[in-house]
């Protein structure tokens, strides 16, 4: 039977899923798109109502508050709700959704707009203390939903993008599959495509910039070791890319995979960047663009971040100008059948054909494809559990078989190049 889900947010990464859900319409019979600005959603219902046979309404919404967000759930009664607006707003549409009896899927996991927040500043200093890692956002906020859920018989899955989301499958099916005990898994984000600007972002430039300018961190034997930014870096011959430098972050993953899978001794994280982005980004870093708190210029409050975002190119422009692949994957070695084994499963993915197929750069386009594969398997109820759940906690494999499917095939490459 036909589904009816409502997407919140209608940006990069909504805009493919959404594109990606109508190629879908066997399953996503009806959508309703609901953003800050009404205007984007109109545009994109315009543009897909003439290929698709997805009926789609849109909305105005505000998902700060969670009851207008609840309010729209009652109008539309959706059977699930898509949340692609930004982090800030993990919680009230949670809230919401718990609210009218609905499932919830995210692609990132909550973080708060104002860090001045006492009450949520009291807490993260608590758990930097206790955990180790400084990052602005955590899994904790979400996973203390977990109870509600539960006990409404509601499902919440967290974090199908593609890191975090696709690489925990890769992660549950590397488990299921190729070992009998993994030791390590490093994920690996090499994004080798060129834009032409000197700076930019590939998506949402206020949250990719508080991540990257953040200290970098990475489990081991069960506990957090952090490092200051940018200061263990690798080089790496990526299939489809080549050479590429790329720099240890903290990344929401690993703290699930640590929990998850309390086995694997550790867990690490490396993104790519040329040197022109990091040079511009210490630049921006030392004269303060990246705060993230509220300064006063001439009876204005700016929050210096929010102001340069306002500058920076829009990510969604990003699409026709973008040339090159991405290769993005996780190395696991362990042991299968008593003998030591390693493989890199990842997928490469070419911007320029996400541009021809939905309009969109491959960023937005890894993230959309398999935010829409999850609302698929929760919808169909394929994935379906009462509680609060990553995706390295239901069986891997009807997600891997949607990837090959839905444009991001991937492959298992055996005894690939080690990260030292
Ligand atoms: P964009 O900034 O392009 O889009 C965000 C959208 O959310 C915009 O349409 C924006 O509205 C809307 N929005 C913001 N605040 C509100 C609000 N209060 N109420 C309703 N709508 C709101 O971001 P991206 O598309 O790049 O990213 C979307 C999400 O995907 C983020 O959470 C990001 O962290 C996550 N992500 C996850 C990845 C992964 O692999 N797991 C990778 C990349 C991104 P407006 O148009 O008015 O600004």
């Amino acid at each position: 039977m036909g589904k009816r889900l409502m997407v919140i947010g209608c940006g990069g990464v909504a805009g493919v899923a959404i594109h990606k859900c109508c190629q879908n319409s066997e399953v996503f019979e009806e959508l309703i798109l609901a953003s800050r600005t009404k205007s984007k959603c109109d545009r994109l219902a315009e543009e897909l109502t003439k290929v698709s046979k997805t009926k789609i309404i849109t909305r105005q919404v505000d998902a700060d508050d969670a009851s207008q967000v609840e309010a729209l759930i009652k109008e539309t009664r959706p059977d699930a709700v898509l949340n692609l607006a930004l982090p800030y707003q993990d919680l009230t549409i949670m809230d919401a959704c718990l609210a009218t009896g609905t499932d919830y899927i995210d692609t990132a996991n909550y973080e708060p707009e104002d860090i001045t927040d006492p009450a949520w500043k009291k807490r993260y200093e608590e758990r930097c203390e206790k955990l180790g890692f400084s990052a602005y956002f955590d899994y904790s906020w979400q996973w203390d939903y977990e109870e509600r859920f539960r006990e409404a018989g509601l499902t919440a899955l967290l974090g199908t993008g593609f890191d975090p989301g696709v690489t925990s499958v890769f992660a549950a099916y590397a488990k299921k599959h190729y070992f009998d005990r993994i030791d390590t898994i490093d994920i690996l984000d090499c994004n080798g495509g060129d834009h032409g600007y000197p700076f930019a972002t590939n998506f949402n430039p206020e949250i990719n910039l508080r991540e990257v300018s953040a200290p970098g961190s990475y489990m081991e034997d069960g506990k957090w070791i952090e490092v200051p930014a940018m200061s263990i870096h690798r080089e790496y011959d990526f299939a489809g890319v080549g050479k590429k430098d790329m720099y240890l972050l903290h990344h929401e993953e690993i703290e699930a995979l640590g929990r998850n899978m309390p086995e694997v001794k550790r867990i690490r994280f490396f993104m790519t960047f040329g040197q022109s982005y990091l040079t511009h980004m210490k630049c921006l870093e030392n004269v303060g663009m990246l705060g993230t708190e509220a300064i006063d210029y001439e009876g204005h409050k700016i929050v210096p971040i929010q102001f340069l975002k306002a500058l920076l190119p829009d990510p969604a422009s990003l699409g026709p100008r973008t040339v090159g692949k991405t290769n993005i994957g996780c190395i696991f070695t362990g042991e299968k059948d008593g003998k030591q084994r390693s493989i890199y499963i990842y997928n490469v993915c070419d911007h320029q054909e996400c541009y021809k197929e939905v309009g969109s750069q491959a960023i937005s386009y890894t993230t959309g494809v398999p935010a829409m594969i999850g609302a698929m398997l929760v919808t169909q109820g394929i994935w379906k559990k009462p509680g609060v759940f990553t995706t390295d906690e239901f069986d891997p494999d009807p997600y891997m078989e949607a990837l090959n499917k839905w444009g991001l095939p991937w492959q298992v490459e055996e005894d690939p190049t080690l990260v030292p």
